[in-house]
């Protein structure tokens, strides 16, 4: 991508609207624009990342044994009257009358829609266990929408139901998905710890929240400091074994969001807690059999017995862990993107637009990396060298390849790394080769 072409309309000042440094960056960088309070619209930078970290997420989902589908924003009441939660949901859901006047919603959630959808379809406990999962946008009219798309309205979440026949098999999803979102979240390049959530009506201790510390995290958290830099070896785990033993070896540690801190534990702790903030970027929950009962989703077992079906929900927070990755991944001149879920690769800076050497080496630099599967945004712009700089270093590609008259006389270009801030002078060929594992 050309960035006389691209479409990015980055910001010189800090909008004064923004009070944390996620939401500044993504307003400076033109990731997105607000369209009304907590609703936003993505554009193409933001949406490359967000494209990446949804895509992380469907890989890691589909890999734990879930099926996705697609189910709509839009709801019947109807369902919601059935569990109901319609009433309870309260203000926050946004509701909506058709032209027959039948009521609607936007969906807020989707236990009751899938609910519908297995009771349908499912009779027999051959069917069973399933995990469904959708990534579809989500509207909460929450009260104070801030920080950006961290808290918004309109908000992409990927919410997963599992359905068993009894709580063991119910335990056994729940595990499997406990693993697949720490690989989920190590894949994104952050640190999230699962942390004991507040279960709800049902009780039992299969509810987690996991956190990202941040100092901009919206509630308090504590937990053991052995849960800062536990090593264990996920990538190695069947994603389809018994995963009993390492989920217990996670949750062997204190770990409390803010609902279910324990005063007594935490004097006992004493310099091994931390307190900290965090932000929540994924909830697993056990609830059994709670819409099942309500909404009459029964299968027979092998004895021919009417059981309800065993349920758990599974979420995260798609659009929120863009800014999540932003607050833990900054320094004062910007965005630092984990390789993962960069917009792109690596960015080229020509220093002087119009020179024929300069243009021929990026656009040389340019080609090769996209031959070698690498997606790099030339800063082709006529523009000083400070402001091309500062832009790059605000959009947080990994990788900056600077290419000066200079430099090309004595054949060599710079090759920085955002992280580290490290520039290093070698050849074009050199350069292509650190970033592609090859030469170009
Ligand atoms: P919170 O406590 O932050 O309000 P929640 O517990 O109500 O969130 P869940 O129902 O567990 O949220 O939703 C699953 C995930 O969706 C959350 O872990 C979070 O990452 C994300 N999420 C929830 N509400 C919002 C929102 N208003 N804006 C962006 N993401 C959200
Ligand atoms: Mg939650």
């Amino acid at each position: 991508m050309r960035l006389t072409e691209f479409f990015m309309p980055t910001l010189k000042e800090n909008p004064n609207e923004a009070q944390i440094v996620s939401h500044r960056f993504m307003l400076r960088a033109g990731m997105i624009r607000q369209s009304s309070a907590g609703i936003y619209s993505w554009l193409p930078l933001g949406h490359r990342v967000l494209k990446k970290i949804e895509q992380i997420v469907r890989e890691e989902q589909d890999r734990a044994g879930a099926q996705e589908l697609l189910m709509p924003t839009i709801q019947p009441a109807e369902i919601w009257r059935e569990s109901g939660r319609y009433d309870d949901y309260g203000k926050e859901m946004l509701r909506i009358t058709d032209r027959h006047d039948r009521d609607m919603l936007y969906g807020p959630t989707n236990e009751e829609l899938i609910t519908e959808i297995f009771r349908d379809s499912v009779r027999s406990y051959r069917d069973l266990p399933k995990m469904l999962y959708h990534i579809q946008w989500k509207f909460r009219d929450e009260v104070r929408p801030r920080f950006g798309i961290m808290r918004g309205r309109e908000f992409l979440m990927k919410d997963c139901y599992s359905f068993d026949l009894d709580y063991d098999g119910a335990r056994r999803a729940y595990n499997r998905m406990f693993v697949a979102y720490l690989r989920t979240f190590q894949r994104l390049g952050l640190k999230a710890i699962p942390m004991a959530a507040d279960p709800g009506p049902i009780g039992g201790d299969m509810s987690h929240e996991f956190m990202i510390l941040a100092e901009t995290g919206e509630s308090e958290v504590a937990c053991h400091i052995n849960l800062l830099d536990l090593d264990i070896d996920l990538m190695g785990l069947d994603p389809k074994g018994d995963m009993q033993s390492t989920v217990d070896s996670l949750t062997s540690y204190y770990a409390a969001t803010d609902e279910k801190r324990d005063p007594a534990i935490e004097a006992g702790l004493g310099d091994d807690l931390t307190v900290a903030r965090g932000i929540e970027v994924g909830h697993i929950f056990y609830f059994g059999t709670k819409y099942s009962v309500a909404m009459n989703a029964y299968v027979n077992n092998e004895k021919g017995d009417k059981v309800a079906i065993e349920m758990g929900s599974y979420g995260i927070g798609v659009s929120r862990l863009v800014g999540g990755i932003i607050e833990a991944s900054h320094d004062d001149d910007g965005i630092i993107w984990p390789e993962a879920v960069a917009p792109f690769d690596a960015g080229i800076i020509n220093l002087r637009s119009g020179d024929e050497k300069c243009d021929a080496a990026s656009e040389e630099i340019y080609l090769k990396l996209g031959n070698a599967g690498k997606d790099a945004l030339i800063d082709d712009r006529d523009q000083r060298g400070g402001v091309k700089f500062a832009d790059m270093d605000l959009i947080g590609l990994p990788w900056q390849i600077i290419v000066g008259p200079r430099g090309l006389e004595n054949g060599v270009v710079e090759l920085k790394s955002r992280a580290s801030g490290e520039r290093e002078e070698m050849s074009i060929d050199a350069a292509l080769n650190k970033l592609t594992g090859s030469v170009g």
